[in-house]
């Protein structure tokens, strides 16, 4: 393994996160909440930075941007089809597009939801997938500018990608996440048991970023919409996935 990750807590319960890749020497930083902690991490490190790589438009995950491309001079990527809202972009990415951080690949993941054009990245050599506000650690963001459907097809895709995958999201929202998810599935077992990780992580102060794509596939209530027991716990037998989906992001945010 040769791509490192530092989880940088910013504002209040943001994370910006670094990733290093040893062979060319390069470093990425994914969401710019504020730059002072990012550039204080990344100088402990005597890393470089190479690019910022942003998820989307929301200031919570742009605000640092001009102070730390005014410190390092790194190109900005973003979403093409965020472009308007995002700082000045050198690249513009679209799903589907592979760009490189030093010799590891980048894949573009179209994400949209919580808001459109939001973007996820993921980092094959790293098994790790940044994912801002879409999926998030046993949770989802909010639909501000999507709805239920286009967020069921994002994380749809999300779900495609191989088990051990670590997720790696924007916000450290992940023990009220767990609270809500027991409201729904209160007799899963794998949930009970993380629920009482998550609460010792936490106690401790520690992120609880980094969870395998597993085991949101069996705790994340967002990501088992299309599972028969989360139907039946909410009286949707054979409801379309999608909907399922809508009323489980219905019940959270009135949680
Ligand atoms: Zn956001
Ligand atoms: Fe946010």
């Amino acid at each position: 393994m040769t791509l490192e990750i530092l989880t940088i807590p910013c504002l209040s319960d943001n994370y910006a996160y670094a990733i290093n890749d040893s062979d060319s020497g390069e470093t990425a930083v994914i969401d710019v909440p504020d730059a002072a902690p990012i550039l204080r991490a990344i100088s402990f490190k005597g890393w470089g930075l190479y690019q910022i790589q942003l998820t989307h438009h929301h200031d919570d995950h742009i605000a640092g941007v001009e102070l730390l491309h005014q410190a390092i001079e790194a190109p900005i990527i973003g979403a093409r089809a965020d472009m308007d809202r995002l700082p000045p972009l050198e690249l513009a990415v679209s799903e589907g597009d592979t760009f490189a951080l030093g010799t590891e690949p980048v894949h573009v993941y179209d994400v949209s939801g919580h808001t459109k054009g939001h973007v996820a990245y993921y980092y094959p050599g790293a098994e790790a997938l940044f994912t801002g506000d879409s999926l998030m650690v046993m949770g989802c963001g909010r639909l501000f500018e999507g709805d239920a459907q286009m967020m069921w097809a994002s994380l749809s895709k999300l779900m495609e990608l191989p088990a051990q995958t670590r997720i790696y999201s924007g916000h450290e929202y992940t023990a009220a996440n767990a609270k809500f998810a027991m409201s729904i599935e209160p007799e899963n077992r794998a949930l009970i048991e993380r629920t009482r990780q998550i609460s010792e992580l936490r106690a401790r102060g520690e992120p609880t970023m980094g969870a395998t794509l597993e085991l949101e596939l069996a705790t994340n209530p967002f990501l088992r919409a299309a599972r028969p027991e989360v139907k039946s716990a909410l009286g949707m037998e054979g409801a379309p996935d999608w909907q399922v989906f809508a009323e489980i992001r219905r019940r959270k945010d009135n949680f």
